[in-house]
């Protein structure tokens, strides 16, 4: 902008400033992460509701920055998208899950959260094959999670490739439903094999019901779809009982186990819970 006498002014900023200078600065470092060994993956159990037994584990993402320490996923994952450096970290984590997951109880599914970008790769289909076979992991035990925002721009290309990566016998889930673009057309026309309703509904569904309408709405949907539906962001028991009221069938959340780091002798087996 100018001022009155033609003399540039800037508008200081000083938080945008900074927090674009903070986001350079972690995109190139992003670009180093995965060599200097500053990723680890946690695992959260996902459980059968009415058994309580833990059927599988979501991987998460973690980067321990050697300044900033731990950086929430939330805001680098954005920032490796729009480099492009979500495609080596993407592949990274699928690979350490599969190696990971292939030493459990062969009855436990491991769940992959995809970014929507790593569907633009060209040979996404043929990494996740390699991955699999290197890893001596069964298809049917690996789930790839994905939001809706992953088929909002070429939706025949989107069906293609999610019609092969089902055909190797991998899952897909579509993650926070709900939210964001999610659409009944989509879930409709898309192979989906699980529906996870997302945790803001499921937070707010015990005080508020617009809340527990929406969950009651998907459990709903799920069924008459076919296609099981799990729950995220279950904390509290009464937050469980509303969800057991309604039909769900599977939970995930803090009330059931928080994410975390795996050691090899700590390697999960199929256990009873509550
Ligand atoms: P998401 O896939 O929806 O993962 C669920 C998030 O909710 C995780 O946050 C998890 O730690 C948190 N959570 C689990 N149970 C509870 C609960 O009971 N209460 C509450 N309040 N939160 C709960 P996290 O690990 O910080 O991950 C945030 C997001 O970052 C993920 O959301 C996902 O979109 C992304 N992300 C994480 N790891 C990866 C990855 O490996 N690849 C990609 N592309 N995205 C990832
Ligand atoms: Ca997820
Ligand atoms: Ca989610
Ligand atoms: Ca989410």
């Amino acid at each position: 902008a100018k001022n009155g006498r033609g003399e540039h002014i800037c508008y200081y900023q000083p938080g945008m400033d900074e927090n674009a200078r903070t986001r350079r600065q972690l995109a190139t470092e992003l670009r180093h992460a995965i060599e200097r060994d500053e990723f680890h993956l946690v695992y959260q159990p996902q459980h059968a509701v009415q058994s309580g037994a833990v059927i599988g584990y979501e991987a998460l993402l973690r980067w321990v920055h050697p300044k900033r320490g731990l950086v929430s996923p939330d805001e680098f994952i954005p920032i490796a998208e729009e480099t492009g450096s979500i495609y080596a970290i993407g592949e990274w984590v699928l690979r350490e899950a599969a190696r990971e997951a292939a030493q459990w109880d062969p009855d436990l599914k491991i769940a992959v959260n995809l970014s929507p970008v790593q569907l633009q790769q060209a040979d996404l289909v043929q990494t996740i094959t390699d991955i699999l076979v290197d890893a001596g992991l069964p298809p049917r035990r690996l789930e790839l999670e994905i939001t809706e925002s992953a088929i909002i721009g070429d939706r025949t290309r989107a069906l293609h490739l999610l019609r092969q990566i089902k055909a190797l016998g991998v899952g897909i889930a579509m993650d926070d439903f709900g939210t964001g673009y999610s659409s009944l057309d989509t879930l409709q026309a898309f192979p989906f094999d699980k529906i996870k309703i997302d945790k803001s509904f499921v937070l707010k569904a015990v005080s508020n019901h617009q809340a527990t309408a929406i969950v009651r709405a998907v459990l709903a949907l799920g069924r008459s779809l076919e296609i099981p539906v799990l729950a995220e962001g279950v904390e509290t028991e009464e937050q469980l009982a509303m969800l057991v009221r309604e039909g769900c069938t599977e939970a995930q959340g803090y009330y059931y186990g928080r994410p975390r780091r795996l050691k090899p002798e700590q390697a999960p087996v199929v256990t009873e819970h509550g």
